[in-house]
């Protein structure tokens, strides 16, 4: 079939729906184009940038008619950093919109029956600012200044930034103080084209419940110019600076950390709490992003787990241990698998750190160590999930029907895939209970939800 329409050639639209990905969706002739800053029952005219076979993306030239949900993006860099992609629509209206993408994969993808699954309304933050507890900011130069911030929209380029709204605001004072200050010091950025220069990323952590930060300077050698000058400044000026490390990546490459991590000024690891539970993060350890979301989706999960102390808990991908943690509390034992062994360390000293000893965490694919376990005869009262975007490995899935758990409580960060499993698990004699979008990063198009399964009773 031939595209209905023609790249550069502009058209009067309405748009009708939403993408997942924060995109306007308007169709021409049934041929759907996908149009960013654009909302659902706004209409306007639209330049088509590209065409492809079966839909196109255009880009909004003005709008004739805008949605009572629109709203002026508070960000002033929103446009050109891309991290957002909701903020033109009011927070009501993006936890609406989760809650509908949540319910149209399940519905389309799941074929679950909607009419019987509650899908909750989307829990949202009392303040959707100011959450992300990491910040890791490139690092480059202007006219021999060095800048710091973020890159310009599907570019290398780097873009100065004072001030990210969704980001604690102690991360960007410290960011933009040691910037100044290595300014001051004649300190090189790192050079990604020539390969030269010296520091790549600033990042920093910050714990909300304990005020503790970490400062991480990642550099290209083993150096450190001024160190002691440039340390002593940042410690004078954040007392809540507990920790400043280096970490050396000589590689050319996107990613950030290098392998080798140095201590240079007081302790190796800040403190953070969920709840009551205590972690220490290091410069490179999986910590989540906004703790206090995270306290409501796992108490979520948990209120769906309803424990009594008698249970055996499986938590399959347990990275740090968050989940099988917050169980230990309430169940007869833990179980933790994940993939990654600095990971497991971590849940390993954070066991101990809470004088948690009913959980054991072993490092392994989920797919291949559970139907082990199911092998050797252990058995789970109820099996939490909480996998990577792309979903549960079939075979983890397999052995989840086989083990036959009460419950399976499923915590997803991606709803496509979420729905796909869900499918496979239905098929093998659950029922999709209930499903809770929980929203972890307002402004953002990711959506996380907590679902609860019950095994039928035969
Ligand atoms: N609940 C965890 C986070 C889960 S994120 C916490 O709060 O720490 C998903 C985790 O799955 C990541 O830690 C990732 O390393 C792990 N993972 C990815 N693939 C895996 C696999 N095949 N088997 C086990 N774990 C895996």
């Amino acid at each position: 079939m031939e595209a209905p329409v023609k790249k550069n050639q502009i058209y009067d639209v309405v748009f009708e729906d939403l993408t997942h990905e924060g995109a306007g969706v308007a169709k021409i002739s049934g041929f759907p184009l996908f149009v960013p800053n654009a909302l659902p029952g706004e209409q306007g005219t639209v330049k088509v940038v590209k065409v492809k076979k079966g839909y196109g993306y255009g880009r909004l030239m003005e709008l004739t008619k805008t949605s009572p949900d629109r709203t002026e993006a508070p960000c002033p860099i929103y446009k050109q950093c891309g991290g957002c992609q909701l903020q033109h629509l009011s927070y009501e209206g993006q936890l609406r919109h989760k809650q509908k993408v949540v319910k149209e994969a399940l519905a389309r993808i799941g074929k679950v029956d909607v009419t019987k699954t509650t899908i909750h309304p989307t829990i949202g933050m009392s303040d959707p600012w100011n959450y992300r507890n990491k910040a890791q900011v490139p690092v480059g130069e202007r006219e021999g200044g060095l800048i710091a911030g973020f890159f310009q929209k599907r570019t290398h380029e780097i873009i100065d930034m004072e001030r990210c709204l969704i980001q604690q605001s102690e991360n960007d004072q410290i960011v933009q103080a040691v910037k100044a200050i290595c300014r001051r010091y004649g300190i090189r950025a790192y050079d990604e084209q020539a390969h030269k220069g010296w520091l790549r990323h600033i990042v920093v952590r910050y714990g909300e419940m304990t005020k503790q930060a970490m400062v991480v300077f990642i550099t290209r050698t083993a150096d450190f110019p001024h160190k002691k000058r440039i340390l002593a400044e940042i410690t004078a000026k954040f007392p809540s600076v507990q920790s400043i490390v280096q970490n050396i990546n000589p590689k050319r490459t996107n990613v950030i950390f290098g392998d080798e991590t140095k201590v240079l000024w007081g302790s190796e690891y800040i403190y953070d709490c969920i709840g009551s539970i205590q972690f220490a993060i290091s410069a490179r350890s999986f910590y989540q992003i906004n703790p206090v979301q995270t306290k409501v989706l796992y108490d979520k999960a948990l209120e769906y787990a309803n424990l009594t102390g008698e249970e055996t808990v499986i938590d399959a991908y347990c990275g740090i241990g968050t989940i099988s943690l917050f169980f230990a509390q309430k169940a007869k034992k833990v179980y933790g698998v994940e993939i990654v062994p600095d990971a497991i360390e971590d849940a390993k000293r954070n066991a101990k750190l809470n004088g948690i000893e009913n959980v054991e965490f072993a490092v392994g694919e989920a797919e291949t160590l559970i139907p082990k376990w199911h092998q050797q005869g252990i058995k789970a009262d109820i099996i939490v999930v909480d996998p990577p975007r792309k979903g549960c490995g079939e075979s983890l899935l397999q052995t989840i029907i086989a083990m036959k758990p009460k419950k399976v409580v499923y915590v997803s960060c991606n709803p496509a895939t979420l729905a796909r499993d869900i499918a496979i698990l239905e098929q093998g004699g659950y029922e999709t209970k209930e499903v809770q979008p929980v929203d972890m990063f307002p402004h953002t198009m990711h959506v996380e939800c907590c679902a609860l399964l019950m095994r039928i009773e035969e």
